[in-house]
């Protein structure tokens, strides 16, 4: 390949950019993971992990990817023959229960068009007729990347509270955490699932279990045999702050530093900064004339968009020109929705102009593809951007206090 001057446009829903101070803060000599330097930095990431999934209970840290924390979740829960309800929102929601047979569960699929997220009535309705309780859990993607369909964590758990059914909540948070809102406790999950590529701004390789009292109760009394992925290992082990094996060290530093800079932002201006970044993504689509593959809005995705092709153009097609002429990588239609739809993705360390530059690549890709669109969306997201005003980061909005506090003082110097 030869040089191709200027940045490439990572626009894919994840991996993510990862910024620069990240990078940096992952470039340093390895340290001795059973020394008490360690323990300061494993103290620091376990307890900050808490404040990013809104918990104060565990999080468990994998040296993985996402997948890894899927397994994990599954075989400290849940037996070979246990009853699961999972819903078919996607992609991934396929993937994992289809992991999940192959562990022996007995998945109950509930059928869906890739176009809507859980329903809260069908689930309360299920839950409902189980009077026997056989449901042992009830597993739910809350952001389908596949799809760019968000479903609502906190109308599930009340569903499910109606029905007044026990079964655990286990909810893959892999590309929302971070980047949408996200309470692992005050929304009631038992486990929620992560990874380190998306949200959290990190370089693919770690893989997260946040999990609630009672899904460590279920673990404890889960017969299922398993080593690598064993929560009691693990939170045995980090208590003390260490890990059992030896953990991805360098990317630790890298986590230390993303939490750091998710929470400087503050978590709720994270959040509004997605919220813009969606509506003006759909701003730009609209205007295109194109269709978005999400049919419910209050269950629009705020960290990628999943645009549906013009009949007889496929969006692999599009998105090969676009990568060749523009150099930016757009996201591919998964499973079902392969050469249908092409994603967006707008999640992570990004910023107005950043978006701006994304959906200018897209527009000029639907150009040099040939693909029919009404020339203009980049200003329509342009527009919606000016009206709905970026939010102050909250170093800005708690103004003189962190002014203050932002002063190095000599004698805190090390
Ligand atoms: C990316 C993703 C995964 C898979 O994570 P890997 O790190 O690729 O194993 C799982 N679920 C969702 C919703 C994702 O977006």
């Amino acid at each position: 390949m030869t040089h191709r001057p200027g940045r490439h446009f990572l626009q894919i829903p994840g991996p993510t950019n990862v910024p620069d101070r990240i990078l940096r803060a992952m470039d340093r000599p390895i340290i001795d993971h059973r020394g008490p330097e360690f323990a300061r930095l494993g103290k620091e990431v376990l307890n900050g992990c808490r404040e990013v999934f809104q918990t104060s209970e565990p999080v468990v840290v994998f040296p993985a990817s996402g997948t890894g924390a899927w397994e994990a979740c599954i075989v400290n829960t849940l037996s070979p023959g246990d009853r699961v309800l999972a819903f078919e929102t996607g992609h991934f929601s396929t993937l994992w229960q289809a992991m999940a047979r192959r562990w022996g569960l007995n998945v109950e699929f509930v059928p869906g068009d890739w176009r809507h997220g859980v329903n809260p009535e069908q689930l309360e309705a299920r839950l409902a007729e189980d009077n026997t309780h056989a449901i042992r859990a009830v597993m739910v993607v809350h952001n389908e990347t596949s799809t760019g369909v968000t479903s609502r964590i906190p109308e599930i758990r009340r569903a499910m509270n109606s029905a007044r059914h026990p079964a655990l909540l286990l909810v893959d948070a892999v590309s929302s955490l971070g980047s949408l809102e996200y309470k692992h406790t005050e929304w009631g999950v038992d486990v929620t699932v992560t990874g380190s590529q998306k949200g959290l701004m990190l370089p693919p390789g770690l893989a997260f279990n946040a999990v609630s009292r009672k899904a460590i109760a279920a673990s404890k009394a889960n017969r299922t045999p398993r080593s690598y992925w064993d929560w009691d290992e693990m939170l045995k082990a980090n208590d003390r702050f260490f890990f059992p094996y030896t953990p991805a060290t360098n990317l630790l530093y890298g986590l230390r530093e993303a939490i750091a800079m998710l929470l400087e932002e503050g978590l709720q201006t994270v959040f509004a900064r997605h919220r813009r970044f969606g509506d003006a993504t759909r701003a730009a689509v609209r205007h295109w004339g194109l269709e978005l593959l999400p049919l419910d809005s209050r269950e629009y995705s705020n960290s990628l968009t999943a645009v549906v092709m013009p009949q007889g153009h496929d969006a692999d097609h599009f998105r090969a020109i676009a990568l060749e002429r523009y150099d930016i990588s757009l996201g591919s239609g998964l499973g079902k929705v392969t050469g249908v739809v092409f994603r967006i993705g707008h999640l992570g360390d990004f910023n107005d102009l950043m978006l701006a530059g994304s959906l200018a690549g897209v527009e000029m890709g639907l150009r040099a593809a040939g693909v029919p669109h009404r020339a203009g969306g980049v200003q329509a997201a342009m527009d919606s951007l000016s009206n709905e005003t970026a939010p102050a980061t909250a170093a800005h909005a708690v103004g003189s206090i962190s002014a203050v506090t932002a002063i190095p003082l000599a004698k805190e110097a090390p």
